[in-house]
């Protein structure tokens, strides 16, 4: 226990709220500050006419990550969050009308390999045993130890080198598997967490072992409810959740913060501070009095950031039972249109998509006899493609939807009830996010570990980040593990 100290969050995305559950259940008094009205980050909701819509993450691996946070609280996880399994995991779509369900069913996946291309099917199995022997490196071993110092980076470099993380996820792939179509089914995964499969390290195949290993889950009620479960066990734990509470700036008397105030003038003191929010922002914005604050954002905006993402949340007043709940859906091209979507220089004309069909695993999200859905393109970010939002958001939405009705959705626009969407420009605006990158920095191997900002800032030395920013990286298991291990320092320092 750490009576008599007190921690302020800043942001209450999964990786803000984890670690304040951490911190909060270790003793410490804690105060999580949300510029929004409501918890989630990544992960808000909107609700409209009886359709529940999750803004962000869908696909949940890794559920003891999350177990591990009820632990720590002492609580059940049945008492505040429900996970159901999905299957199949996702079913990925190309446009001759080719499909490859992938699930955690070796048989059946041998089965589809081989009507794909039978030689592939011995690649596949020394492809899952290069992804588990990843996983047990890169994620169990590593993924929330905080890389401090160079000489971690250092200690790990083995284990590296033995993985061939210089490598990317496609070109290790590639090693593995022949079947163009195939190799687009184990490589895009890099996408979820703001990586280009040709240049993200073949560290991210881990991704493939951990569904594989753990399942792909959705909680009852939405990702939304994953996140009021978790405000509630905060909650519950005696830590205070403020919303509406924007962060301007850290006060700090020398080299330490001593309070965060918000935009309503309130000033919140606390020992320790950990910054949920953007990476750029934190260090430009909120730490933007102190010298540190600016060489720091100066430095972070000459690396290179995530993809952004264009997301339509649309109802419908139909059920779509010939849909799964995740749909990938892959356009004519794939090396060069990532390559745009990573470069720019401008919004591509084409697109592959991902649709999120969550009643397929839970009705309760939509009213009865009705679905609804997200579809989301990668998209160029801000600082790629100047693109302007405001004339291209309606433009683009058609051409998705009426994409979506042409292959997947037929009667889709007769049958809209209701329809919103999120630019880069929101993700800019609303969550703060540098040049408006849905996962912040681009995880590429010279960006990721030791490279990646620390979670304890070398300077200021009660300032810690968490989430998406800091090391591991994003997704959801990512940003819960950054919460372990920022968490980890954090009691750390509050008992030295
Ligand atoms: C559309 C989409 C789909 C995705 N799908 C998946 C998926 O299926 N599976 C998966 O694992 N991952 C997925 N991801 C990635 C994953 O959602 C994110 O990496 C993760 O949720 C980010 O969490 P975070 O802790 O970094 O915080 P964020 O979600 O970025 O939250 C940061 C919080 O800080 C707040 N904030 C910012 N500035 C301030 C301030 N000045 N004062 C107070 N509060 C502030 C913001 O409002 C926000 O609530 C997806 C992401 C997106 C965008």
């Amino acid at each position: 226990m750490t009576p008599g100290k007190t921690a302020v969050v800043i942001g209450a995305g999964l990786g803000g709220l984890a670690v304040a559950i951490r911190l909060q259940a270790a003793g410490v008094a804690t105060t999580l500050l949300e510029r929004r009205d409501l918890p989630g980050g990544r992960a808000y909701v909107y609700k409209d006419q009886g359709f529940t819509f999750d803004a962000g993450p869908t696909v949940i691996t890794d559920p003891s990550a999350i177990e591990a946070l009820f632990e720590a609280a002492g609580k059940p996880m049945r008492d505040y969050v429900e996970l159901l399994p999905v299957a199949p995991f996702y079913r990925l779509c190309w446009e001759d009308g080719t499909f490859f369900d992938y699930g955690n069913d070796q048989a059946e996946l041998e089965r589809q390999i081989h009507a794909m291309e039978p030689a592939d099917v011995e690649g596949y199995r020394r492809f899952l045993e290069y992804s588990k022997a990843v996983l047990a490196e890169g994620y169990i071993k590593l993924g929330a130890v905080p890389f401090l110092s160079f000489k971690d980076m250092l200690q790990a470099g083995p284990q590296l080198a033995r993985l061939q993380a210089w490598r990317s996820v496609y070109g290790m792939v590639a090693k593995f598997v022949r079947n163009e179509k195939l190799r687009q089914a184990f490589s895009f995964h890099a996408l979820l967490v703001g990586g280009n499969p040709f240049s993200t390290s073949s560290i991210y195949t881990l991704i493939h072992a951990l569904e594989r290993q753990w399942g792909v889950w959705f909680p009852r009620g939405g990702t939304g409810a994953l996140v009021q479960g978790l405000a509630k066990l905060f909650e519950d734990l005696g830590g205070r959740l403020v919303l509406n509470a924007d962060v301007t700036a850290l006060d700090t008397e020398g080299d330490r913060i001593v309070a965060a105030r918000t935009a309503d003038g309130q000033r919140w003191p606390a020992d320790v501070v950990a910054s949920n929010a953007d990476v750029v922002h934190t260090y430009g914005e909120l730490l933007g009095q102190h010298p540190r604050g600016q060489r720091e954002a100066e430095r972070l905006k000459g690396k290179r950031f995530s993809n952004s993402l264009f997301v339509v949340h649309f109802g419908l007043k139909r059920e779509q039972p010939q849909l799964q709940h995740h749909t990938v859906c892959f356009g004519a091209r794939y090396q060069p249109l990532i390559k745009e979507i990573f470069n720019g220089p401008r919004l591509p004309d084409d697109f592959s998509l991902y649709l999120h069909t969550p009643c397929a695993t839970d009705p309760s999200l939509a009213p009865p006899g009705c679905s609804s859905h997200y579809v989301l393109a990668p998209v160029p970010h801000l600082g790629n493609a100047d693109t302007d939002w405001e004339i291209e958001e309606p433009r683009y939405r058609e051409r998705i939807l009426s994409y979506l009705e042409q292959r997947y959705m037929p009667g889709l626009r007769a049958d809209l009830v209701t329809c919103r969407s999120f630019t880069p420009v929101d993700f800019r605006d609303q969550l703060n996010a540098h040049l408006g990158s849905a996962f912040s920095l681009e995880p590429v191997l010279t960006q990721s570990a030791w490279f990646r900002p620390h979670n304890r800032d070398q300077q200021v030395n009660n300032l810690y980040l968490v989430g998406a920013g800091t090391h591991p990286g994003a997704g959801v298991p990512g940003v819960i593990a950054s919460a372990k291990a920022t968490a980890g320092l954090m009691l750390e320092d509050l008992h030295a």
